[in-house]
C-alpha cells in the first residue's frame, strides 16, 4: 500500500513528501492555509501559501505575513509533492488542498460548503469537486438532522422580520461571525429596507471583500453612531458576544437573532434567548457532506473535526475505508463566540 501523503504531527497535519503543513496549529516553516478562520489560520508561521482570492482577508486577520497567493488550479512543486488549490465554497478564498505524489492524490477540503439544493454563496466561488484517492473532510454538521433550507427562503424570512421590526420602530440585530457569515448576510439581505450597521472589526473584513470584487451593500461601523436612536429601523450585523447592543437597549428596542447552522438544533433559539434563529450556514449540511464524498470518487476518507462518528459510519457503509484525524480545528462550541463557523 502507498504511504500516507498526510500524517498528523503535534504541529498539525503534515505532508512528509512536500515538507509542509496544512492549517497547522503550532508555528511551522511552511504552512498551506485553507482559509482565514481563526482555527485554521494562525500567526507565526515562516511562510504561508494560500489562494490568491483569500490573501486580503488573511492579511486583514493576521497582519503582516509572508504569503504566496495561488490562482485556482495553479500547481506548485514542494519537494516531491505537486500542490494546487481548488474552491471550497466556505468563505472568500477558502480552498481545498490537492496534493499529488507519485500518482497518488489526496484532497484536504478544509471547511467547505456544497449545497445539494444548488444554493450558492455570493461571497465566494462554489465548491469544486476534485477526484482523489483520499478525501480529508470536516464534519462540523455531520449529523442527519442538519439539512439546510433554501437560501432564498431564509433571506425572505430575514427581510420580513427586519421590515416588521422597522415598522415598529425597533432595531434588528443579526448575530453572525465577522468573517464569512457577516458578508454572506450582507450579500443576501434586501439592503434597501434601511440603514445597515456592522461591528467596527467587520468593516476591515468587508473592505477586503470589496477589494476582491464581492458586492456588498453600504455599511456603517457602529462606532460612528452618535445617538443609538438612529438604530430605529436599522439592521445591525454583529458577532456573538459584541457588547454594544446591550448598551443601546435603553434608547431603542433591539430584536436579536442569530444566523447559523446551529439554529437547526431543536430549542437552540430558545436556549439562547433569541427572537429569531436563521438557519444559514457556510458549511456543508449532512446531504452536502455525503455528496462531497461521492464527488471525490475516492476509496478512502479521513474525517477531521465536528461530529465524526456518524459520518465515519455513513462513509464506511458506502464501502469506503474511513478513519479520523484528531485536530485543533473547530473547537468553538455551538452559539459561542468562536470565529470559526
Ligand atoms: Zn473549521
Ligand atoms: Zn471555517
Amino acid at each position: 500500500m502507498a504511504a500516507d501523503l498526510v500524517v498528523r504531527r503535534p504541529q498539525g497535519l503534515y505532508c512528509p513528501a512536500g515538507d509542509f503543513y496544512v492549517d497547522p496549529w503550532r508555528q511551522v516553516e511552511r504552512a498551506v492555509i485553507t482559509h482565514a478562520h481563526a482555527d485554521h489560520a494562525r500567526t507565526g508561521h515562516r511562510h504561508y501559501l494560500a489562494a490568491r482570492r483569500g490573501v486580503g482577508v488573511l492579511r486583514a486577520r493576521l497582519g503582516r505575513i509572508d504569503v504566496t497567493g495561488l490562482d485556482w488550479g495553479e500547481t506548485v512543486t514542494l519537494g516531491a509533492a505537486r500542490v494546487s488549490l481548488h474552491p471550497a465554497g466556505h468563505i472568500l478564498g477558502s480552498a481545498q488542498v490537492r496534493i499529488e505524489v507519485d500518482g497518488q492524490v489526496w484532497v484536504l477540503a478544509g471547511d467547505y460548503c456544497v449545497s445539494t439544493l444548488g444554493d450558492a454563496n455570493p461571497t465566494c466561488e462554489p465548491f469544486e469537486p476534485v477526484r482523489c484517492d483520499c478525501f480529508v473532510t470536516e464534519a462540523t454538521f455531520g449529523l442527519p438532522l442538519y439539512r439546510w433550507p433554501r437560501h432564498a427562503d431564509v433571506f425572505d424570512d430575514m427581510n420580513g422580520w427586519w421590515q416588521a421590526n422597522a415598522a415598529a420602530g425597533e432595531a434588528s440585530l443579526v448575530g453572525a461571525y465577522s468573517l464569512g457569515k457577516t458578508q454572506h448576510v450582507l450579500a443576501g439581505i434586501a439592503a434597501d429596507l434601511g440603514p445597515i450597521y456592522v461591528h467596527p472589526a467587520a468593516e476591515a473584513i468587508n473592505a477586503a471583500h470589496r477589494a476582491e470584487g464581492v458586492r456588498l451593500p453600504a455599511t456603517r461601523p457602529w462606532g460612528d453612531l452618535d445617538d443609538p436612536r438612529a438604530l430605529r429601523g436599522a439592521l445591525v450585523v454583529a458577532p456573538p458576544g459584541a457588547s454594544a447592543p446591550w448598551r443601546w437597549q435603553r434608547s431603542v428596542r433591539v430584536r436579536e437573532s442569530f444566523a447559523s447552522g446551529w439554529m437547526q438544533q431543536h430549542g437552540a433559539r430558545h436556549r439562547a434567548g433569541l427572537d429569531r434563529g436563521f438557519v444559514l450556514s457556510d458549511h456543508a449540511d449532512w446531504p452536502g457532506l455525503l455528496a462531497a464524498v461521492d464527488a471525490a470518487r475516492c476509496g478512502r476518507v479521513i474525517v477531521t473535526h465536528g461530529d465524526e462518528a456518524a459520518l465515519v459510519r455513513a462513509v464506511t457503509d458506502k464501502g469506503l475505508r474511513c478513519g479520523t484525524f484528531r485536530t485543533a480545528f473547530g473547537d468553538e462550541a455551538p452559539g459561542e463566540g468562536g470565529a470559526a463557523e
